[in-house]
């Protein structure tokens, strides 16, 4: 599973970073940056459940798309 964070529907309220602070973090900017290095096994299913808490439902889930050439 690999996520991104909207930063348009983002509030930056901190309750992704304040759960999962080692996934979601605040960049220098103040957007949230997803490491999906850090989603494994133990946390994916608490964090795909998140989503669905998010206020700004700002967190979607990205579809590998596999190259062909
Ligand atoms: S929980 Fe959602 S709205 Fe809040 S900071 Fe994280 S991504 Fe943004």
């Amino acid at each position: 599973m690999k996520l991104k964070v909207d930063n348009n529907k983002c509030l930056k309220c901190g309750m992704c970073h304040a759960n999962f602070p080692d996934v979601f973090e605040f960049n220098d900017e103040g957007d949230i940056e997803v490491k999906n290095e850090n989603i494994t096994e133990e946390n994916k299913e608490e964090i795909e459940e998140f989503k669905n808490v998010c206020p700004g439902v700002a967190i979607e889930e990205v579809k590998e798309e596999k190259k062909e050439d």
